[in-house]
């Protein structure tokens, strides 16, 4: 089975790791005893490659992103949970090969996506097959940066050559979507294979969880894979 997907707060406002997990089965009508891996997600550029799947749900801790080539004969997933930052979601089903990542602005700043993607080279898995699905995040319209960051974003663009920082309303606002969009070409993904929806987390109240609006409850949207 390959089924990927992004959730917001239809899953309800769920804390604790295990419930959440618990409740995205249900949701996705998966049998409980399905191993689901996931990142502790301290805002790094650290990727595991998980080359042992353990017998029972786990919290793989001090990375930020989780690749997995299909090894058994059971379904294995694995999720990021996200409130504002940007979760991707990473696959080649003929090779069957998931990722997925959590890409706040410090972790895509210190380079994740370009870690992630050589990562998943060396499992053979080449850039120009990749395919790549970014979900909800905090918009350009309210992602608004202090001074003292800025020259981390102004580095990238000039690098990157694409406007990422944008002067609106007396405010300084960072498109970070459009930067994991350059980031990924950059890295040799084809445009072609990479998807994208323009939600606003911080926007779109009723729909998502929002860190930065701060009515979390613990709550976040999720991504998940599954092979
Ligand atoms: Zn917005």
């Amino acid at each position: 089975m390959f089924k990927f997907g992004f959730t917001g707060r239809e899953l309800g406002d769920i804390a604790d790791r295990w419930k959440r997990e618990r409740a995205l089965k249900k949701q996705l009508g998966l049998p409980m005893r399905t191993v689901f891996l996931s990142p502790e997600q301290v805002h790094s550029a650290m990727i595991a490659v998980i080359d042992f799947v353990p017998r029972k749900s786990a919290e793989i801790v001090g990375f930020d992103g989780l690749i997995y080539q299909k090894q058994t004969v059971e379904s294995v997933g694995l999720f990021v949970k996200t409130a504002d930052c940007y979760p991707v979601i990473l696959y080649n089903e003929s090779q069957a090969l998931i990722a997925a990542i959590h890409c706040g602005w410090r972790g895509t700043v210190a380079g994740i996506i370009a870690n992630t993607v050589s990562q998943i080279s060396a499992l053979s898995v080449k850039p120009n097959v990749l395919k790549v699905a970014i979900g909800p995040g905090i918009g350009s319209c309210c992602f608004e940066v202090k001074s003292d960051v800025l020259p981390l974003f102004s580095d990238l663009e000039a690098k990157l050559g694409t406007k990422i920082v944008e002067y609106r309303e007396g405010a300084t606002k960072v498109n970070l979507l459009r930067l994991i969009y350059f980031l990924f070409l950059e890295a040799g993904v084809k445009r072609e294979n990479i998807s994208y929806g323009r939600s606003c987390t911080f926007c779109q109240s009723e729909k998502y969880f929002s860190h930065r609006r701060k009515d979390c409850d613990g709550g976040s949207d999720f991504a998940y894979v599954l092979i």
